[in-house]
C-alpha cells in the first residue's frame, strides 16, 4: 500500500492546515482553506497541485479562503451541507456513511456535530489516518457551539471506535492549554504526566503538538476518559452514565 505525503502548517493564530499528496497520481487534498495566502504557499513549496480541497466545517478560520483557493487552483470542493451562504459553494455535498475516491484510496466520511451541526470528519482507513477538524483536538475537544454535549459525545464516540493507530490531524494548536485542563481532571494518570512533559518541550521549542495518535488521545485526553473509573471518582460521578461526565468535564474546561 503506497503512502501518502502530509505537509502541515500554521496559519492565523493556531490553526493547521494540511495538504495531502498521493506521489504515485499527483492528487493533492487541501483539508479546510481557513486562509488563501497560507495554502497558496504551502502549494508553492510543496509544488503539489491542488485537486481537492475537503471542509470540515463552516467557521470562517476553515473556510475564508475557500472560494479563492478552488478558484484559483480548480480544485473540486467536498464538504457538508448546510444553510450557510458559505455551503454553497461546496460542490460534492458529503454526509455521515458517505465514501469517496481520492487517489485510488477511500475517504469515509463520518459526521461528529457538537462543535457545528454541519461537522465532517475525513478518515482514510488505508492511510491509517484522520482529519478531525474542531471535533477531536490533541489532548482536547472543540468547544459547543451549536450541538449538545450529548451529541459531542456520541461524536467522539465514534472516532474512538477507530483503529489506535490512526493518525489524528486536528485543527488547533490547543495542547499547551488542553494539558494544563487535563490534569486538573485526571492528576494521576501517569501516561498524562508524561505526555505533558513532551507537549511543554515540543512548545518551548516552537514544534507542533498534531498529529497526534488516537491511541495516546485515548489514554491521555480527559474528553475521551468519561469512562475511566478514576476520572469519574475525582469528579464525584462514579454513578453517572458516561455522557453526563463527558459534559461535566466540558463545562469545567468552559470555565478553565
Ligand atoms: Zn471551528
Ligand atoms: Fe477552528
Amino acid at each position: 500500500m503506497s503512502s501518502f505525503q502530509y505537509h502541515q502548517f500554521l496559519y492565523g493564530a493556531d490553526n493547521y492546515g494540511v495538504l495531502m499528496h498521493d506521489p504515485k497520481t499527483g492528487q493533492t487534498a487541501a483539508i479546510d482553506a481557513g486562509d488563501l495566502d497560507s495554502y497558496l504557499q504551502a502549494i508553492t513549496e510543496t509544488g503539489w497541485s491542488l485537486s481537492h480541497i475537503l471542509v470540515t466545517h463552516h467557521h470562517p478560520d476553515h473556510t475564508d479562503g475557500l472560494i479563492k483557493l478552488a478558484q484559483q487552483t480548480g480544485a473540486a470542493i467536498f464538504g457538508p451541507s448546510g444553510d450557510r451562504p458559505i455551503h454553497q459553494c461546496i460542490q460534492t455535498y458529503l454526509s455521515d456513511g458517505d465514501h469517496f475516491d481520492f487517489a485510488g484510496h477511500t475517504v469515509e466520511v463520518i459526521a461528529t456535530p457538537g462543535h457545528t451541526l454541519d461537522m465532517l470528519n475525513f478518515y482514510l482507513p488505508q492511510q491509517a489516518v484522520c482529519f478531525t477538524g474542531d471535533t477531536l483536538f490533541a489532548l482536547g475537544c472543540g468547544r459547543i457551539f451549536e450541538g449538545t454535549p450529548e451529541m459531542m459525545w456520541a461524536s467522539l464516540e465514534k472516532l474512538m471506535k477507530l483503529p489506535p493507530e490512526t493518525v489524528i490531524y486536528s485543527s488547533h494548536e490547543y495542547t499547551a492549554t488542553n494539558a494544563c485542563f487535563a490534569v486538573t481532571v485526571d492528576p494521576d494518570n501517569t501516561a498524562l504526566a508524561k505526555r505533558v512533559q513532551v507537549v511543554e518541550a515540543l512548545r518551548a521549542d516552537n514544534q507542533p503538538t498534531v498529529p497526534s495518535l488516537l491511541s495516546e488521545e485515548l489514554a491521555t485526553n480527559p474528553f475521551l476518559r468519561a469512562g475511566d473509573a478514576t476520572i469519574r471518582q475525582h469528579l464525584g460521578m462514579s454513578d453517572a452514565d458516561d455522557k453526563a461526565v463527558f459534559g461535566e468535564i466540558r463545562a469545567r474546561k468552559d470555565n478553565f
